[in-house]
């Protein structure tokens, strides 16, 4: 494993659910400063919220190192969201395909509104790199969590800002599978498993079962078990 950074200050976005408690892992292992950001929207379920300090709690248990690099938590009111958009994320409307092929989930440019939100943070806050748990390979295919727009989204905000910020999405280019395999390598495994939410009707750990979160939760974590128990019968 690299050294731990000691230069760069990092802000994670964490939501609670299992990508962003990944990154939150990841940055841990990586940096000796993390904060956490979150962000309030109007989510269709606030249980999400009420989860973040157990998971952070949680979190800081993993060890005195994770404990001493983890710093504060800010919670940020973005409802301007559900104010500008009409979505199932927001409203209590069912989760469907869209004729555009997205799901009526995705809330348009909000990907691009909490890192810009992070960004305006970390320069108050001193906190130069942010970590966001955007995925390519996702099979929501939402265009703002794209590496491009993400790329993009960097060069604005060290233009706009004039800063030297650097934004690192480590789940990029890996599946749900390979998302569990980082989170075994990072010791968090059962954390995440247990305590995180990714469900969309709102059910902690393995979730409901049968909305497309889930199962594409569950299927990635069935595979990733799969190969590492063929790994060690080797
Ligand atoms: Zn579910």
């Amino acid at each position: 494993m690299k050294p731990i950074d000691h230069t760069n200050r990092a802000l994670v976005l964490f939501s609670g659910g299992q990508d962003s408690t990944t990154c939150l892992a990841w940055a841990l292992s990586h940096f000796s400063h993390v904060e956490t950001i979150g962000f309030h929207y109007g989510q269709r379920h606030a249980i999400e919220l009420e989860m973040r300090p157990q998971i952070l709690q949680k979190i800081r248990g993993i060890s005195p190192q994770w404990q001493a690099r983890l710093g504060e938590d800010h919670m940020i009111d973005l409802g301007v969201i559900s104010q500008l958009s009409q979505t199932a994320m927001t409203e209590d409307i069912a989760i469907q395909m869209q004729a555009n092929g997205l799901p009526n989930t995705f809330v348009p440019g909000r990907n691009l509104m909490f890192m810009l939100t992070a960004a305006t943070l970390g320069y108050r806050r001193n906190l130069n790199v942010l970590v966001g748990g955007m995925c390519e390979t996702d099979f929501s295919g939402y265009p703002d969590c794209r590496d491009d727009s993400m790329k993009a989204l960097q060069v604005a905000i060290n233009l706009g800002l004039d800063t030297r910020t650097r934004l690192e999405t480590p789940l990029m280019w890996i599946d749900k599978a390979e998302t569990w395999a980082l989170a075994d390598e990072l010791g968090v495994l059962d954390l995440i498993r247990h305590e995180t939410l990714t469900c969309y009707n709102g059910v902690q750990g393995d979730g409901c079962g049968h909305c497309p979160a889930c199962k594409l939760r569950r299927e990635g974590l069935e595979k990733y078990l799969e190969i590492k128990a063929e790994r060690e019968k080797r």
